[in-house]
């Protein structure tokens, strides 16, 4: 069993894997979609496309919680920002998204007060240093980041704090993972499931896709042997046939994932219909507060009027987060677009689509269909 984090990264067990994969595809075209940014990244980061034969296409799902937050909430956010009575508390990735007129950086820069934030309970520590003053944290992210929006809006309530507020935006995998599959836009062979969001579910919510989809998923770590040998796996649960669940990522998920987290996430927000860049509303993918709870809803308690949203006409966003386009098919990548003046998401977030092949350079795949 290997321990330590150099063992994940060798070459020469990289090459093997490699090589069996190359073995195992026999000139095969495989479409594999990860719905994770971190292994996004990491894919890039580690250069394991180059080592991969062509016919296996990696395709970036929509994996990012920036990236799928939709057009009109950003706008909203970016509106309620301009207020001298609030405070935005974030993480940095929301800071330079593009809205339909301007940017939280934008506004911050005219002197909007935009906190930059590591852990949600920091928002706790913001809010008593400004009493007079609503803030506001954005809850955008995953199963794994929304439990910490619950914990901290419980510890809120228990200290009375009354000027703490959510955007409840969180979404949750696998139905957006359904919806790839039942939309058959694109083809998908199998799912390289995302290590963190499955530390909170589990391996359960996958197996019911699975069956339903009758196709392959394996949990993966996010070391380039990790993602290497879940696209092993892959290719042999293909080859016998088997839809199901593997989980190869034992020394992080269990199968039951994550109970407490559940429990606290539950106690706070209920699962409801949700709106994602791209993939337009998925039943029952995202949150919102428990009836308890809605009076931490800025957007309920104080709703702001915004203009329709629109999203930059080159930017194909939507279409790379369905897995039917990658930046190099957008007329605007790393010319228009860029990290330095992004023009949608995918190019902001350090778990985009764009930005990854911006940094790293991308390997078209779908050029080889
Ligand atoms: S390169 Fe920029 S404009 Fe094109 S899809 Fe990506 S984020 Fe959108």
């Amino acid at each position: 069993m290997m321990k330590f984090i150099s063992e994940f990264r060798d070459p020469a067990r990289a090459r093997a894997l490699a090589g069996e994969i190359k073995k195992l595809a026999g000139g095969r075209w495989f479409n594999l979609m990860e719905i994770c940014g971190t292994h996004t990244v990491s894919i890039f980061r580690s250069g394991l496309k180059s080592l991969l034969p062509p016919t296996i296409r990696l395709l970036s799902g929509p994996g990012c919680p920036v990236c799928v937050t939709p057009q009109r909430t950003i706008d909203s956010i970016i509106a309620r920002a301009r207020k001298p009575s609030t405070i935005i508390a974030t993480f940095g990735d929301m800071l330079n998204v593009p809205g339909t007129t301007s940017s939280l950086r934008e506004e911050k820069a005219r002197g909007a007060d935009i906190r930059l934030i590591y852990s949600p309970l920091e928002c706790l520590t913001v809010a008593r240093a400004n009493p007079e003053k609503q803030v506001v944290f954005l809850a955008i992210g995953f199963e794994t980041t929304i439990p910490s929006a619950a914990a901290t809006l419980l510890s809120a309530g228990r200290s009375g704090l009354s000027n703490f507020f959510l955007v409840p935006a969180g979404r949750l995998i696998p139905p957006a993972m359904e919806f790839l599959l039942a939309g058959e836009e694109t083809r998908i062979d199998g799912f390289l499931c995302p290590g963190h969001v499955s530390v909170i579910i589990g391996t359960e919510p996958y197996r019911e896709i699975a069956e339903r989809f009758g196709i392959p998923c394996v949990i993966a770590g996010f070391e380039a042997l990790d993602i290497l040998a879940a696209i092993r796996e892959l290719l042999l649960m293909i080859d016998e046939g088997k839809a199901g669940v593997r989980n190869l990522y034992p020394r992080a998920v269990r199968e039951e994932g994550n109970p407490r987290a559940r429990k606290i996430m539950a106690e706070v927000f209920e699962v409801a219909d949700a709106e994602w860049r791209g993939l337009g509303t998925i039943p029952r993918s995202g949150f919102i507060l428990r009836p308890e709870f809605v009076g931490y809803d800025i957007d309920l308690v104080q709703p702001v009027e915004i203009p329709p949203a629109e999203e930059n006409p080159l930017c194909i966003c939507g279409q790379i987060l369905r897995g039917t386009a990658e930046p190099d098919d957008c007329p605007a990548f790393r010319t228009a677009c860029a990290p330095s003046h992004p023009l949608g998401p995918c190019m902001v977030s350090s778990e985009g689509t764009c930005a990854a092949w911006y940094q790293y350079g991308g390997d078209s795949v779908i050029s080889n269909r």
